[in-house]
């Protein structure tokens, strides 16, 4: 149920509204909104007579129920878009943002040449994975708590946030410590002991789709983080497993404005993984731009040909300022239509 107050609603009006949905046997899940205010809670059962209670209670507007599987990550909770803030740095409000770095953090030189180089090309976000999910168990793994305090250290000398991938949910309070903004890999968008720890941890998630999920499969895992206390989350379209080989995945760029009518959360593309070619990677990035993603992550290394991992669709550090470069035309005109979107939602 979504129970919308009207706007400037008193303290003891909202609170006694949540008395009464919690004497129905219902929980209060979330608050959200600061001059109107939308209460949204569960519960299991015909709701019926709770809403038409609600409904007549001091201050309420309207109480509706959600019909979407997923409840607060969906539009109908929640109109306006979800700004996701990670160091200074904001994802989903009125600036395309850029995260770029290297698959795996290698070594001090290689995180902090390309820190530089991607921060002065115009990135506001670092990637780079200290723990790897790899196919195969004698592939590189990932320097773990060596890669994360060289994060970090990247961090300092540039100012550029951080996201890096956490696999386990036993890693999560350990990855918090240094992460802005705490990676679920597409392996693991349903392991849903982790997407509950990071529930509870408050650390901004960046949620990628699984190869072989929905949408709606993605949603229901961002709202297993939501449920859990957590509603800062960006959602990534990373390529999908198709019978296409010509490249690794196939990337449903569709899957933008899909989901910008489904959820109020941001939505990025990652061009590396879902071309596995270098070669391939602005024509995808100048696209999702275009079709009115929130942002970018972005494969970037030093030496492609040396990365230990990923490095055929990893772009050098010239080829990303060039794509940079590139994408100024369509970074202009997504800025027109970002506007006009934020002043028309302005003015419901
Ligand atoms: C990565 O970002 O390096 C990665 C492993 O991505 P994905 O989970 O999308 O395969
Ligand atoms: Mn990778």
């Amino acid at each position: 149920m979504i129970i919308s107050m009207r706007r400037h609603a008193t303290k003891e009006e909202i609170e006694h509204v949540c008395e009464r949905i919690r004497e129905f046997g219902y929980k209060v899940h979330s608050i959200a909104g600061e001059e109107r205010v939308v209460i949204g809670a569960v519960g299991i059962g015909d709701v019926t007579v709770c809403l038409e209670s609600l409904e007549a209670a001091p201050g309420v507007e309207s109480a509706v129920r959600i019909s979407a599987p997923y409840k607060f990550v969906s539009k109908e909770f929640k109109k306006e878009r979800t700004r996701v803030r990670a160091n200074g740095v904001e994802v989903g409000g009125d600036a395309f943002v850029v995260a770029a770095g290297p698959c795996s953090v290698e070594n001090e030189r290689q995180i902090m040449e390309t820190a530089e180089n991607v921060s002065a090309a115009g990135a506001r976000i670092l990637r780079g994975g200290a723990f790897k999910p790899r196919t195969s168990p004698y592939d590189f793994q990932g320097l773990e708590l060596e890669g994360l305090k060289l994060l970090a250290k990247a961090r300092t000398a540039t100012g550029l946030a951080v996201v890096t991938e956490v696999m386990s949910d036993r890693d999560v309070g350990l990855v918090a410590e240094y992460a802005d903004l705490m990676q679920v890999g597409a392996r693991n968008m349903q392991n849903f002991s982790l997407l509950k720890e990071l529930g509870k941890s408050g650390r901004p998630v960046l949620l990628k789709r699984g190869m072989s999920s929905t949408l709606k499969e993605l949603l229901m895992s961002a709202e297993y983080i939501t449920a859990h206390g957590n509603p800062n989350i960006v959602l990534c379209e990373r390529g999908i497993r198709t019978f296409e080989t010509v490249t690794r995945n196939t990337c449903d760029l569709a899957a933008v404005p899909a989901l910008n009518e489904l959820t109020h959360l941001p939505v990025i593309v990652d061009p590396s993984h879902a071309t596995g070619k270098s070669s391939l990677v602005p024509a995808v990035s100048c696209a999702a731009v275009a079709i009115g993603a929130d942002g970018l992550i972005v494969e970037v290394h030093p030496c492609p040909e040396k990365a230990y991992s990923d490095g055929a669709q990893s772009l050098n550090l010239a080829a990303f300022r060039s794509m940079m470069r590139q994408l100024q035309g369509y970074l202009a005109l997504w800025r027109e239509a970002r506007t006009a979107d934020l002043a028309k939602a302005a003015a419901q």
